[in-house]
């Protein structure tokens, strides 16, 4: 067998598949000393080593088996993959909404590289429409590649030319906007939209999905559906985040950009709202709201754009017997802004209070959020609370930890006034503290069945 069907594997990997006369693209029966798999075998990168070999079993996932592990190998079949999708040129429909989709990369924008086997981010217009023709049912499209990465590598600069091609976009008068995401930070940018966007006329629907378009249990285009539709025909003129609601493919929820965050690995319905509820279930057919202020949608185009974003912030999540030094030596790197996550109502241990005083000495501002995610900071209720009060620290309510870095981030770029930084921190852009949270909401969320009923009365009412 000559190796260009074999594409990548090399040495001891190679000889095994050489052994045992199994291809790339062949699908495969493996024993191996870890049980039996079966699935295709996908082609190796360039840099891979030379010692598993590469399968796509059933569920979908890619896995590296060890050749040492390998028994015996058996070809069953034998398909290559076809991963390019079609490009068809996006129809205009007069009467639906003009959309705009900003790509930036993540798993949504991604197919299967049938050069490397790796899910690599790809994005283009044509491609899209080839894949989800639907599309074309809902709006008028227009799309715009920003960025190509998986969502680990957003930040700052990213979070500012996102805010400025919003801000254009609605000066050239789109009905809404669209910007396909990685799930992993969706939350962060959907907070930094929150804060850098302000007054916003139009939708603006942050969307990703858990599984690649090359999986039969894709929510990719169920999601960029309903995104679509979530930013040409909702009146709701905020920053939010549409993903799968249930495990199913029932509906989807939009979730504010301030309230949001990925709470599971893998499963689809991944996101949910934290100390609130959504804002409105979505369908293909309908879009339901849940709550019932929101900022509405408008004709004018007086959005403000606020781009400004410190990279001198950090997060510090406590855990019990932490040493001062980790406190210190965020001061010593010159980090201004320290978002500490606290346990409890807002604690963290005496040992810390030396370096607390330290910080706050060099002016650094600190604030207070919880590990718990539900609930409010309360400083007072312990004497713990209190010496970190008297030490400078401030709680930030119910404000979510990634989003009081966020914020705190936005707001150091723009001014380094103590008193100014915590006036702009505890007055909500759009509700990052609110001022009751839903009762037993954090039940229904935790699968708290006899609460459910109460629960959906209480909001429904
Ligand atoms: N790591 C990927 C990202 O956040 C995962 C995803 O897109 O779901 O970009």
């Amino acid at each position: 067998m000559s190796n260009d069907i074999f594409q990548g594997y090399k040495g001891g990997a190679l000889d095994v598949l050489k052994k045992y006369k199994v291809r790339v693209w062949g699908t495969t029966k493996v024993d191996t000393t870890r049980g039996t798999f079966e699935g295709t075998v996908l082609p190796r990168a360039e840099n891979d080593d030379d010692q598993h070999i590469v399968v796509k079993i059933a569920t979908g996932y890619n896995i590296g088996i060890d050749i040492r592990t390998i028994h015996s190998m058996k070809e069953t079949g034998y398909k290559k993959a076809n991963y390019k999708i079609p490009e068809k040129e996006f129809p205009y429909t007069k009467g639906l909404p003009k959309v705009k989709l900003f790509g930036t990369g993540g798993t949504i924008a991604s197919r299967l590289d049938y050069r490397t086997g790796a899910v690599i981010p790809a994005f283009s217009p044509g491609e899209l429409y080839g894949a989800v023709p639907e599309l074309a049912d809902i709006c008028n499209l227009e799309t715009e590649k920003v960025f190509a990465v998986f969502s680990e590598n957003m930040g700052p600069r990213q979070y500012i030319a996102l805010a400025k091609a919003i801000g254009k976009e609605i000066e050239n008068g789109v009905d809404g906007i669209v910007i396909g995401h990685g799930t992993d930070t969706l939350h962060h940018t959907g907070a930094a939209l929150t804060f850098m966007c302000q007054n916003l006329p139009v939708p603006v629907v942050l969307v990703g999905s858990q599984r690649s378009s090359d999986r039969p249990s894709s929510d990719a285009a169920l999601n960029l559906m309903h995104a679509m539709k979530a930013a040409g025909e909702s009146d709701i003129a905020e920053v939010m985040v549409c993903m799968f609601g249930p495990t199913s493919d029932e509906y989807g929820l939009l979730h504010k950009g301030t309230r949001v965050r990925k709470m599971h690995s893998s499963y689809r319905s991944t996101f949910r709202t934290i100390g609130d509820t959504p804002l409105a279930r979505i369908s293909r057919k309908e879009i339901v709201p849940i709550k019932k202020n929101y900022n509405k949608r408008r004709q004018d185009k007086a959005v403000k754009i606020l781009p400004y974003f410190s990279d001198k912030v950090s997060m510090l999540y406590y855990y019990p017997h932490m040493h001062p030094d980790v406190l210190d030596a965020m001061v010593e790197k010159g980090y201004e802004g320290i978002i500490i996550v606290g346990t409890g109502l807002g604690h963290v241990n005496k040992e810390l209070y030396p370096a607390i005083e330290r910080a706050q000495k060099k002016g650094v501002h600190m604030y207070m959020t919880l590990q718990t995610l539900w609930g409010y900071t309360h400083m007072f209720v312990y004497d713990t609370g209190r010496d970190m009060m008297a030490r400078g620290i401030v709680p930030a309510g119910n404000m979510l930890p990634e989003v009081a870095w966020v914020k705190l981030s936005w707001i150091l770029g723009q001014t380094k006034d103590p008193a100014k930084v915590k006036e702009m921190m505890l007055d909500p852009v759009n509700d990052e503290i609110t001022l009751r949270e839903p009762y037993n909401g954090y039940l229904v969320y935790q699968g708290g069945v006899p609460e459910v009923e109460e629960f959906v009365r209480n909001v429904h009412k």
